[in-house]
């Protein structure tokens, strides 16, 4: 692979920085070089710089990537989605546009469960090569990792086809994938009314084998009063921390049900949602270091009014991440650059608060702090050039797909030329 030197590039937001999670006033601070450039090295950054800084380096060896003066930044990581599934809720789209909420369709069998249905009967061939079609949809608008749950298994052989299909992908790339087993995403049709009996499968059963075959980084539990209360969450999330996987928990997202509290007492890596997460629920993650993973998306995509209260998080030193939960039924969002928007909208983010959140941040959500994130020396060479002159324009104009190219490992992966 040949040295890359990306040249002319209007802004380099590189996010350098200290080696952790940034909060408060950090979190506007992007490490923005006007007129700057980067060397690339077997897929790794050599140095960040301005002009000035790197002509003098630049040998022949080195290939030109000419930026055109516009925005080049790190690939944005996506730390919650649910990208593997057989078919679509379209029909479910329809009627919730008619008017039924999204629990009335649940109720009727609908929702997460009829994703189940046509996940099982599909084979692992069909399942990777439907993924890899939208693993292009996430490249097109500037990601280079994401994290994927399972969960439309929910049972044992189904649940560890999902998995391995992540591993599948993640192995033949290029879009990178942080994985997570979430077995406890529903009670599937078979176990309705025995929520408990499903509860020691997941336990007993599918914990030691995801563990054993190694398959997932993760744990994550749907903990809704109605779904997986507390109780059981917590009893999925220990065994989950005893086989060695990191937690993470869909918390508070269609009620204030205690979800942040757990996340804390069994300190998670991270709680997602938190739609209605209250001041104590706050300060719990607070001290415990639990960073939060804020999904406007699904607020949006369900029509819904109450956001995650991300101002307050920020005021109370919390290291919030911004993600897509791209999934068929609540969130049919990929685009990072839309989540910008809403985060700015929506939750009153500044873009600089919303960039940090989806790029530095997002990657220590995923302990990948050290490889990922931040255009630094040393990292992987995951960038995006943005189709624009101001890193603003990214969450500012809405509906469009700012990236024109985007590149891995030092890699081009995507190029709208
Ligand atoms: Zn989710």
């Amino acid at each position: 692979m040949p040295a890359l030197a990306v040249i002319n590039c209007g802004q380099l937001v590189t996010l350098a920085g200290p080696a952790r999670p940034r909060v408060r006033e950090e979190l506007k601070q992007l490490g923005i070089i006007t007129d700057g450039g980067l060397h690339v090295r077997d897929g790794i950054v050599e140095r960040a710089g301005t002009r000035a800084d790197l002509e003098s380096k630049l040998t022949a060896e080195y290939e030109i990537v000419d930026a055109g003066g516009r925005v080049v930044m790190p690939g944005f990581i996506d730390a919650h989605t649910h990208p593997v599934f057989a078919g679509n809720r379209v029909d479910e789209y329809e009627l919730r546009a008619s008017g039924a909420t999204y629990e009335e369709v649940a109720a009727a069998g609908g929702g997460i469960r009829s994703t189940v249905r046509k996940t099982r009967d599909a084979t692992e061939d069909d399942l990777f090569e439907s993924a890899q079609r939208r693993a292009q949809w996430f490249l097109r608008t500037g990601t280079t990792t994401i994290e994927a749950k399972s969960g439309y298994g929910l049972s044992l052989e189904s649940e560890l086809k999902l998995l391995r299909v992540i591993c599948r992908l993640n192995g033949a790339g290029p879009l990178q994938y942080v994985p997570t087993f979430l077995g406890a995403h529903e009670v599937p049709d078979e176990y309705r009314g025995k929520a408990d009996d499903y509860l020691q499968v997941v336990i007993s059963e599918m914990l030691p084998k995801v563990a054993e075959q190694k398959l997932a980084e993760y744990c994550d539990v749907f903990c809704e009063p109605k779904v997986f209360d507390t109780r059981a969450s917590m009893r999925i999330l220990n065994a989950a921390e005893a086989s060695g996987l990191g937690l993470r928990i869909h918390a508070d997202q269609l009620s204030l049900s205690g979800g942040a509290e757990l996340a804390a007492t069994v300190r998670a890596t991270t709680a997602d949602h938190l739609e209605h997460t209250d001041a104590s629920g706050i300060l719990a993650l607070e001290r415990a270091g639990v960073q939060p993973v804020l999904l406007p998306g699904s607020v949006y995509a369900l029509g819904l009014k109450k956001f995650a209260p991300a101002r307050a998080m920020i005021e109370a030193g919390l290291a919030i991440v911004l993600a897509t939960d791209f999934n068929p039924g609540s969130s049919p969002i990929p685009s990072m650059p839309f989540v910008l928007s809403l985060a700015s909208t929506q939750m009153r983010l500044t873009p600089a608060e919303a960039v940090t959140a989806s790029t530095i941040n997002a990657a220590y959500s995923l302990a990948r702090g050290a490889q990922a994130g931040s255009l630094e020396p040393g990292k992987q060479a995951d960038f995006v050039i943005h189709d624009c002159e101001d890193y603003r324009e990214i969450a500012y104009f809405t509906g469009i797909e700012p990236a024109s190219a985007t590149y891995i490992r030092g890699e081009r992966v995507y190029s709208r030329l």
